[in-house]
């Protein structure tokens, strides 16, 4: 048995099914006694204005088995479609008061149970309880009254339990696939686990460092403000020193001035006592200079007279 895989023209393409999400395989009619995979597509597409057929997969009455949407996210269950495979079956497989009493065909119970035994092969965390049909879950008569539910599940059970070794060993090794996925998974998020613990040590050490480079920050901070306690109070030390020597200047002037004017006042005084001196002496000279002038009169009349005698002596001797 195969599946077939028609010639559909979709309108988009529908999102991957998660398959480790998947809970069920919900079986439908298609409520149409004769619609095949084409009809039913172009219904979905043109007049529900889907990407396409809602199914996963169409079981026509012959038995053949057509890909839908496959292992993509169906439109067959409102609510259901991103965690379910929808299976759907050509007919009206439904005995109402409408006048339709189609029958499931054995071969669409047989393509049925193949179909969903390789859906439960190939998704091992589903079990035979697990095929459902759409009124399970919906208030709907579908798949309908005639579809042979208790058969499918029976004949899909007999299918799994006939599973030749190989295809055993196929689906183990699809298991290790998964588990091996699994452990790569667990690894690369060990190795980030490890990467992210080294940044965070590393991010410790830079905040270690960086509280250093603070504390020493600091120190020099505080040995710069001390320097600039130290200058400011050499500073201060010097501006009282200038003060003081200001205060000292401006005593040592008031002295000098004060000395000046005593030395101008005893000058002042020298030279008056110098002045009187000298009107003294002008006038000791004055009075010997009278004394000196009468002498000299004196002296002349003396002299006069002396010559006066010497003529006369002169004469006197002349004349003897
Ligand atoms: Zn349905």
């Amino acid at each position: 048995m195969e599946v077939k895989q028609p010639d559909l023209k979709w309108n988009g393409t529908p999102q991957k099914l998660d398959s480790d999400d998947t809970k069920n395989s919900i079986q439908h009619h298609m409520a149409h006694p004769s619609w095949d995979i084409y009809e039913v597509h172009a219904f979905h597409r043109d007049s529900n204005g889907w990407f396409g057929v809602g199914y996963n997969y169409f079981v026509e009455f012959n038995g053949d088995i057509y890909e839908g949407r496959g292992d993509r996210v169906g439109a067959h269950v409102a609510g259901w479609n991103d965690r379910s495979y929808g299976v759907g079956y050509q007919g009206y497989l439904h005995s109402d008061s409408t006048g339709h009493d189609q029958q499931m065909t054995d071969e669409q119970v047989e393509s049925g149970a193949w179909i969903n035994a390789k859906l439960l092969k190939d998704n091992p965390h589903l079990s035979l309880d697990d095929i459902i049909g759409h009124n399970d879950v919906s208030a709907t008569a579908c798949p309908g009254n005639n579809f042979r539910m208790d058969e499918l599940r029976e004949r899909t059970q007999q299918i799994l339990d006939d599973c030749p070794v190989e295809e055993i060993e196929s689906q183990l090794e699809k298991k290790k696939v998964k588990l091996e996925e699994a452990e790569a998974k667990l690894d690369k998020k060990a190795s980030k686990i490890v990467a992210l613990e080294d940044e965070i040590k590393q991010l410790k050490e830079d905040k270690d460092q960086l509280e250093e480079g603070k504390d020493q920050l600091e120190q020099i901070i505080k040995s710069q403000e001390d320097e600039l306690d130290e200058r400011d109070k050499e500073i201060s030390k010097l501006k009282n020193k200038i003060e003081t020597t200001k205060k000292a200047h401006k005593e040592d002037v008031r002295d000098l001035k004060k000395e000046k004017d005593e030395l101008a006042e005893a000058l002042e005084n020298d030279i008056k006592a110098l002045q009187r001196q000298n009107d003294e002496l002008e006038e000791e000279i004055k009075k010997l200079k009278a004394q000196l002038g009468e002498k000299v009169e004196l002296d002349l009349v003396t002299a006069l007279k002396f010559v006066v005698e010497a003529v006369k002596q002169a004469f006197s001797k002349g004349r003897d």
